[in-house]
């Protein structure tokens, strides 16, 4: 099963005739759904592939049996109708091979409310299309429906207003970055966007990429704060957050209210309660707030929740805008809190008091100080998890002291963003005693694990992209690379997903770029033309992370092969490299010209065919006609050679030759150098290198 699907699981297809079986049952297998059929259909043309397990109902879902040879093909007894009411409250997503009005009558009863309904896709018997039908945004039947699209090679169909608008859903703008959906009317600010109103968006924490993505004609005004960064404000290469602003009024900048929005976005840890607003609103809330705590040994659970509750309450502060907690090392194993954090999946720092003692706090106490050796553990926890980097070093109990390369240390003698000193609770009835501070951080914690993608695209045209790349690239939060390459995929762009490209020279950037991106969490693809582990970015890529003492799974790393220039200018001229061959790059940048030479020799002297990249640039014009001389010191001057530039590209030029004339015909840095071997040879126009099926081969 593609790992590309995982946020989709358990997911369940759904096919009633051979021809919908036929169709869904291949995706099943790579989406890793279960695909159901009914009993009929182990009577029909399918019997020849449908075996019905005599063990029936060993997958447990009631009596229904087990098909072998069409592994994840299950069938149902009885209704559709109760087979799908018996799936739903336990599935993130189907995908019907049914008629549309078939599949609205089925999940009608059924439906509930957008925030938890699965997604629903529809794909038509000759899979030419995939309908996102319901939960779009939320449920992501919209990313689904996509997703199937490139497996199936059909086209998705979104019905939604906002993505036809190419701005992302006002529902899921924040789920990259890990922010929690507030209160408010969803469903009015949502249609107020869809109908291009003027939506005011206040921002005060978070990640500003979003806005950066937005096309010209977005409806939103942003909050007139200049400190935030409004939409024109590119932040490619920027840090990943806005600079937060303290604990600030509810109060709306003056000018907004003339401009007269219709609808309005908080994107803020403030919780917005109290007056009914004059217009729709909803709030999203970045998690930003780190609580500290300290306490006495054995304070329970209850009056630890009690207290972070009361305190969010009189600050307005949203409970969902919690990163995590803080304590010091001491109470690592306290139980309370380790209790709390884990029903809450919060993440627990830890921090020594050695390093609290040096940060500044306007609440210190000496009877703490005595106690456990610094005078605050609320506050100056709170200060250094918020000053610490947002991806937690270590969750839970762990050596407070341990720090990764390049990780910023705690600012000593600053307050950070502290915007609860230290609050006390006690309580009659719960045993122990809770202290409490929050500080806001710069950058909000995602609580996601990065994925970094490394995709190569293959020579040019879309078609010689694999389906597991094109997938890759629609899953994928942010896409990284050189912006030719990033324009020819650039069908594949969802709206909302962030795109940065960097000029080509900049590879080591866009490597960082995607690391620092993807260790905060987010999805990202990284992309080379042709392939990404053939002089392409996925090398770059694991030696920054090797570099970075990267412990090999977070961020993930998944790699998509595509077919790189030697495979793409030999399928234009035939069978060059039907033996054996070797790729050689004449680029000195990185690899000192000695090297290149000797490798150029032995090539040559070992009789390989062989495929020369970046043969030829402006400035560097020598090493082709070097190359030239070390093959003809081995080869015939008529030995066969390919030159193919742009292959599978709009301005593609083709042209055989041979290894005496070869500088004769223009080569630059996108063209593939093909050098045959002693025994390649040119028929009519196609060049074929000899396996020695018919005696030829040396
Ligand atoms: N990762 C790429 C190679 C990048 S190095 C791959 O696997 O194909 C860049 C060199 O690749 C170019 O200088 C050129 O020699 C070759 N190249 C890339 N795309 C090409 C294309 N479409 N046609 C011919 N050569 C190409």
């Amino acid at each position: 099963m593609s790992k590309l699907f995982q946020d989709f699981q358990p997911l369940a297809a759904i096919a009633t005739t051979p021809t919908a079986a036929q169709r869904l049952q291949p995706l099943g297998q790579t989406v890793g759904a279960t695909l159901w059929v009914p009993e009929s259909l182990t009577n029909t043309q399918l019997r020849s592939k449908i075996v019905v397990e005599p063990d029936a109902g060993t997958r447990g879902h009631g009596d229904a049996e087990k098909i072998n040879n069409w592994e994840n093909t299950q069938v149902y007894t009885g209704s559709l109708k109760n087979h799908i009411a018996s799936l739903w409250p336990n599935h993130r997503a189907f995908v019907f091979c049914l008629a549309t009005g078939a599949v609205v009558r089925l999940i009608a009863p059924l439906l509930q409310d957008k925030s938890c309904d699965p997604a629903v896709v529809v794909v038509d018997q000759a899979g030419r299309f995939v309908i996102s039908l319901s939960s779009g945004h939320q449920g992501g039947a919209d990313q689904l429906a996509q997703l199937i699209a490139q497996q199936l090679g059909a086209t998705a169909i979104i019905t939604g207003a906002v993505a036809d608008l190419g701005l992302p859903g006002i529902d899921v703008l924040g789920v990259p970055f890990g922010w929690c959906r507030g209160a408010g009317d969803w469903t009015k600010v949502s249609a107020a966007v869809a109908c291009g109103e003027k939506v005011q968006v206040i921002q005060e924490a978070g990640s500003c990429l979003w806005q950066s993505q937005l096309p010209a004609s977005h409806p939103f005004v942003f909050g007139g704060d200049t400190e935030m960064g409004g939409v024109g404000t590119k932040h490619l290469g920027d840090n990943l957050s806005v600079k937060p602003k303290l604990y600030s009024p509810n109060t709306l900048p003056s000018d907004s209210l003339t401009t007269g929005p219709k609808a309005r976005i908080w994107i803020s840890p403030k919780l917005q309660s109290g007056e009914t607003p004059n217009i729709p609103e909803v709030q999203w809330h970045p998690r930003v707030l780190w609580v500290g705590i300290g306490c006495e040994r054995g304070t329970s659970k209850q009056l630890i929740e009690q207290a972070i509750q009361q305190t969010c309450q009189d600050y307005q502060l949203a409970e969902l805008a919690i990163a995590g907690i803080a304590t010091i090392d001491l109470k690592a194993d306290e139980v309370g809190l380790l209790e709390f954090c884990e029903q809450r999946h919060f993440p627990l720092r830890t921090f020594p008091a050695q390093m609290l003692n040096s940060v500044k706090v306007p609440t210190p106490s000496t009877i703490v100080a005595a106690e456990v050796g610094t005078p605050s553990v609320a506050e100056a926890t709170a200060i250094c998890a918020s000053l610490s980097p947002s991806t937690p070093v270590y969750q839970g109990h762990g050596d407070a002291g341990t720090r990764r390369r390049g990780e910023r240390t705690t600012h000593q003698n600053q307050m950070g963003g502290l915007l609860v000193p230290k609050q006390i609770f006690k309580s009659a009835t719960q045993p122990g005693a809770v202290t409490v501070a929050i500080a806001q951080a710069e950058v909000e914690y995602t609580g996601r694990t990065g994925q970094l993608f490394l995709i190569g695209t293959g020579p040019g045209q879309l078609e010689q992209m694999t389906l597991a790349a094109k997938t890759a690239v629609v899953q994928a939060d942010a896409v990284i690379g050189y912006s030719l390459y990033l324009d020819l995929i650039s069908s594949l762009r969802r709206p909302g997903q962030i795109i940065e490209a960097l000029p080509i020279t900049q590879e080591r950037q866009r490597a960082n770029r995607a690391i620092e991106l993807a260790q905060w969490g987010l999805t990202v693809a990284v992309i080379s033309s042709g392939d990404c582990g053939i002089y392409g970015m996925a090398g770059l890529v694991l030696e920054e992370l090797r570099v970075r003492d990267w412990d090999g799974k977070i961020p993930g790393v998944q790699l998509f092969p595509g077919i790189t220039a030697l495979q793409a200018a030999a399928s234009r001229v035939g069978v060059p490299l039907m033996h054996d061959f070797c790729a050689i790059s004449l680029s000195d940048l990185l690899t000192p010209w000695e090297v290149i030479a000797q490798r150029l020799e032995a090539a040559a002297q070992a009789d390989f065919v062989t495929a020369l990249y970046n043969p030829r640039s402006r400035s560097r014009t020598q090493q082709i006609a070097i190359a030239q001389a070390t093959f003809l010191k081995y080869r015939h001057p008529q030995t066969p050679v390919a030159i193919v530039r742009c292959a599978y590209r709009e301005d593609e030029q083709i042209t055989l030759t041979t290894l005496d004339k070869m500088l004769d015909i223009p080569i630059d840095m996108l063209t593939t150098v093909l050098i045959g071997n002693q025994s390649t040879a040119i028929y009519g126009d196609w060049m074929i290198t000899p396996r020695g099926y018919l005696g030829f081969a040396e």
